[in-house]
């Protein structure tokens, strides 16, 4: 498809960031790109035209920029998941796994109100285990995860299929093989 080649193109791929191995895809000149940026923002929230949709929950730091926009295109509020000791409310906080270790994320308790219908956003899913952690989170206050969305899928390893066991349906843009 020429689309996704237009969006995959401008996606800058970083070898050996931030450690040796890693091919860090970095979205910062498809968001620098008018285009590029609508185009993902419009085609990350097509399946949910014309649905209601009352929270984008975005996961930092990424997640706040296209989850921002997103929020706007479907008219619905904007909720931060964000590391721990970040927001000044009462919050709740799940741990998730990273790649080496545990780290801990939060948001609001009062941010979505039970049965919201949520969108998820992040900029890219791997593993998985960040976007798993922030389901759990999303479900522990009560919100219906309608779907999560990211523009980039490394399916190698297994993270959007993570999310489907979840009953989460999930929507990406465009696959990078490997890691
Ligand atoms: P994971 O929890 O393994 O799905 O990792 C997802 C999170 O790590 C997202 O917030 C991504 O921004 C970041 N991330 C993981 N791998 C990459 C990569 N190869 N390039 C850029 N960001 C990555």
């Amino acid at each position: 498809m020429t689309f996704d080649h237009d969006l995959k193109a401008t996606v800058r791929t970083i070898p050996d960031y931030p450690k040796k191995g890693i091919l860090f895809r970095d979205i910062t000149t498809l968001l620098a790109d008018a285009r590029a940026f609508r185009r993902a923002v419009d085609e990350l929230v097509q399946p949910w035209a014309g649905l209601k949709i009352d929270k984008v929950a975005g996961i930092e730091a990424r997640g706040f920029i296209i989850g921002g926009a997103v929020a706007h295109q479907v008219s619905a509020g904007f909720v931060p998941i964000r590391k721990k000791g970040k927001l000044p409310h009462t919050t709740v906080r799940i741990a998730y796994s990273l790649e080496y270790g545990l780290d801990e994320m939060e948001m609001h308790v009062d941010a979505i109100q039970p049965g919201e219908r949520v969108i998820l956003v992040d900029d890219l899913i791997a593993t998985g285990g960040t976007a798993e952690g922030a389901v759990k989170l999303l479900r522990q206050i009560g919100a219906n995860v309608v779907a999560a969305c990211f523009i980039i899928d490394l399916p190698d390893l297994g993270g959007a299929d993570k999310l489907r066991a979840m009953d989460v349906p999930v929507r990406t843009l465009m696959a990078f093989e490997g890691h």
